[in-house]
């Protein structure tokens, strides 16, 4: 069944423009075509004739979606991306996702597209020429690493690994893992303490910053893919960094703006992965409630049973309430409100759990068939419960909405849950 996309009243004209004709793309180019697209890429039984079907296919989209100036949301125009606000992006990507993988097909791959807006923002001239374009023409890969299995990484404050500045080199140590990509990436962006050599070094950690690393260079020991979910092997990988040298011109921005720059990557980007899981929601929704519609269990319809009722009552209730809190957030951070940054963590918290319930029941509904690879619901499942750790834990994230809450109250005035 197609996505449903109809004018927003409340939108203006381009961007329920810029809705309709990406759901034209999902509807007519990928859904059709959504087994060829990926199985092929899953399983080992595929022949290559069906790989190579697939290949020129996305091509082929690909090329519908550059024609339709769709191409690369995330992007300014004078890097061949869109140039699209805010609130135009948040609201493409809910339309995007609705078919899982979609966004790959309109230029977004993480963890690329989060390193190229962190070049194009903090990326010398050289730099950009160097890393940025190949990215974006597609001819080369990244990844980015900043997790360490010997640190937790819901607190980016304890990570250790080491940049030693040597003439005209970082000499970089350290051990890292699930670095995303890491199999295919030709450089990574290594997030480091840069060693401090004033006289209170010792009791000072050491400023953060992001270094660019080729992946062949010398010291760079990629240690496995890490299976995941029972598979074994996975493209997240573990990184050993055993006295890398880079140039000193390959820091990105200056030392000490790591964090910042690492805080850009995953900021307000929380609200586009939120949208992306609600596109995905309503997907998994429309699975759902058109399954119940045709399937006969114990003398009628699915549609019938007040069980299932319930599931879809309540399914409707957690999209409803994901979307218009993601949407209300999106807003505060368009109208640059500093108070959005508790509502990007409450939507962090909340959209991942009701993604994991809505999908919870789809698949309860389609019974077996709900956890075959035959639907996109067993993998919009692990997706939504990997959620919940990556961009930061709900735990992180709860406590950062309790402190700007008590915060408030600290300061002689109540929550305004009007702005
Ligand atoms: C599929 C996948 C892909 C990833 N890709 C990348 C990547 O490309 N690059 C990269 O650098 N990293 C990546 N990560 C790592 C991810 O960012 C981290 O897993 C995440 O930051 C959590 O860190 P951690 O795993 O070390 O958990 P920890 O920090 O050890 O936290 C574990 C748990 O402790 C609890 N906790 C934490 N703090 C508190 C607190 N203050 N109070 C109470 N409880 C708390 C929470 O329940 C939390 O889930 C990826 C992870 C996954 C699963």
């Amino acid at each position: 069944m197609p996505m449903n996309v109809k004018p927003i009243a409340t939108l203006d004209e381009r961007i329920n423009d810029i809705r309709g004709r990406t759901a034209e793309i999902v509807n007519t180019h990928i859904l059709p075509n959504e087994s060829k697209l990926w199985n092929s890429r899953r399983s080992a039984v595929y022949e290559e004739a069906a790989r190579q079907e697939a290949r020129v296919l996305r091509e082929d989209i690909k090329q519908e979606v550059k024609k339709a100036g769709l191409w690369a949301p995330h992007l300014p125009q004078e890097y061949g991306g869109m140039g699209l606000d805010f609130l135009a992006h948040a609201y493409m990507n809910e339309v995007l996702a609705y078919a899982l993988g979609a966004a790959s097909l309109f230029g977004v791959v993480a963890p690329n597209s989060g390193n190229q807006t962190i070049l194009v923002k903090y990326g010398t001239e050289e730099q950009k020429q160097q890393w940025l374009m190949p990215l974006i023409d597609g001819v080369m890969e990244s990844g980015f690493s900043m997790t360490e299995p010997h640190n937790p990484g819901s607190d980016p404050r304890s990570l250790d690994t080491a940049a030693v500045r040597d003439g005209d080199e970082w000499v970089i140590n350290g051990h890292k893992w699930f670095t995303s990509n890491g199999l295919a990436a030709d450089f990574f962006i290594v997030m480091v303490r840069v060693q401090d050599d004033s006289p209170d070094a010792t009791t000072r950690p050491g400023q953060m910053a992001q270094i660019i690393v080729p992946t062949d260079n010398p010291g760079v020991e990629i240690v496995r893919g890490i299976g995941i979910w029972g598979r074994d092997s996975s493209d997240h990988c573990e990184v050993r960094y055993n006295d890398v040298r880079v140039p000193i011109e390959n820091i990105l921005g200056a030392v000490g703006q790591g964090h910042q720059a690492a805080q850009d990557r995953l900021g307000a980007g929380r609200v586009f992965h939120c949208m992306n899981s609600i596109g995905q929601m309503w997907r998994a929704f429309d699975l759902m409630v058109e399954r119940t519609t045709t399937r006969k269990v114990h003398g009628g319809l699915q549609r019938d049973k007040q069980f299932i009722q319930g599931f879809i009552a309540d399914s409707y209730i957690d999209i409803q309430a994901a979307r218009l809190m993601t949407i209300h957030c999106a807003e505060k951070v368009d109208a640059g409100l500093k108070e959005a940054r508790t509502d990007i963590s409450a939507i962090k918290v909340f959209v991942p759990e009701m993604y994991h319930r809505v999908v919870d029941r789809a698949i309860q509904v389609w019974g077996a068939a709900g956890v075959s690879n035959d639907l996109p619901l067993a993998g919009m499942y692990m997706g939504a419960r990997t959620l919940r750790l990556a961009d930061g834990p709900d735990e992180v994230h709860k406590i950062l909405i309790a402190k700007n809450v008590l915060g408030r109250y600290d300061s002689g005035e109540s929550w305004d849950f009007g702005n």
